[in-house]
């Protein structure tokens, strides 16, 4: 599980966060909403240790992500974290670009490589894609390519960061259906998204952050049909 406790970070003099406390069980999906600026995107980083943090502890299993003895690239093996845009090499085929991970990080041989990142993006519904290049796949393909290569890592955590913003809007169920399917699988994923439809559907619990303060956090039901937090209803209102 991932448990995060009473976290505070600061960019110079601008504290974002401050004194986070969440816990996400092992399957259970967890999705932020919350304005731009209010933190979202920094606590995903601070997860995976991509950015330090300020006070108060990052436990993934147990292990303390921030600890200076803890070893960050294993860490970051268990976690995958897929962004609203990834640039994929462009002169590597899909399935070249999926194998890269596996194959450096993990020192898997090339079939090997290649049969796990040709199984996820079947999965993802890119199996016809394998020896296409980025360049010919629609946003929304690129997209559940970059969530297949983080897949092919066999992560046990996915964080997801805004991963259906750049999209055209025709584009977004795709991506959206294949982060579903996850779900349903059992994948223990944190979501940052701006698609309340989704997080209502998805979650199994629902954080609203505002300012760098985790204002409220409940079931779908809880957030959407009787928020407590008047900056939950305002925000609620804003996107609706
Ligand atoms: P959100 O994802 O909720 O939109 P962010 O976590 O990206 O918010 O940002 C929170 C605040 O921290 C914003 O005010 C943003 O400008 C600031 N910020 C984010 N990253 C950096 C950085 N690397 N350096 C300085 N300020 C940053
Ligand atoms: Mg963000």
């Amino acid at each position: 599980m991932i448990e995060i406790e009473n976290v505070r970070k600061s960019f110079g003099q601008l504290e974002v966060l401050k004194g986070i406390d969440l816990t996400v069980q092992k399957g259970e999906v967890v999705t932020i909403i919350g304005g731009s600026g209010s933190g979202k995107s920094t606590l995903l980083t601070c997860i995976n240790g991509l950015e330090p943090i300020a006070s108060g502890r990052i436990l993934v299993d147990g292990t303390e992500v921030h600890a200076p003895n803890t070893d960050l690239n294993k860490l970051r093996r268990k976690i995958g974290i897929v962004f609203q845009q990834w640039n994929a090499f462009p002169h590597l085929t899909v399935l070249e670009n999926v194998t890269l991970a596996p194959r450096k990080v993990l020192g898997l041989s090339k079939s090997a490589a290649e049969e796990i990142a040709a199984r996820n993006l079947k999965h993802v519904g890119l199996g016809d894609k394998l020896s296409a290049y980025p360049s010919r796949l629609s946003g929304g393909q690129q997209q559940r390519m970059a969530i297949a290569r983080a897949l092919a890592m066999s992560p046990e955590y996915m964080l997801f960061d805004e991963v259906t913003s750049a999209l055209d809007p025709q584009l977004v169920g795709e991506v959206l259906d294949t982060l579903k399917m996850l779900a349903e699988e059992g994948m223990t994923m944190i979501c940052v998204t701006h698609e309340m439809a989704f997080a209502r559907d998805v979650s199994d619990r629902v954080a609203f952050f505002d300012k760098g303060v985790m204002a409220e956090i409940g079931t779908p039901e809880q957030i959407f049909s009787a928020p407590q937090h008047p900056e939950t209803r305002k925000f609620l209102a804003s996107v609706r």
